[in-house]
């Protein structure tokens, strides 16, 4: 009988694929991609489950998106008054 060798095949493949699709959703360099456009809220509900999703279980993109979020808001409520020097620094310091 042949019907032995392809169910286990079948069956591994399948273990597989459907592991990963669960495992990670999305990975950081995927979210980083769409943390920008998260801010300016112009994701899909999809797209902005999946990233608050990946945001809860990762610390790093979590920081990532809390500055990104700050930096949004700072430069909205600043539009043309000077930016403070203080927020200046902190910023130069986060990016080296
Ligand atoms: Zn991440």
């Amino acid at each position: 009988m042949r019907s032995n060798p392809v169910l286990s095949a079948a069956a591994t493949g399948t273990r597989c694929r459907s592991r990963e699709r669960k495992g990670k959703a999305m990975n950081c360099k995927e979210c980083a991609d769409k943390l920008d456009r998260f801010v300016d809220r112009e994701l899909n509900s999809t797209e902005v489950l999946e990233l608050q999703l990946h945001l809860e279980s990762c610390p790093d993109c979590q920081e990532h998106y809390e500055f990104e979020a700050e930096l949004k808001r700072l430069v909205r409520h600043s539009c043309d008054c000077d930016t403070p020097p203080a927020f200046r620094e902190k910023m130069r310091q986060l990016l080296t």
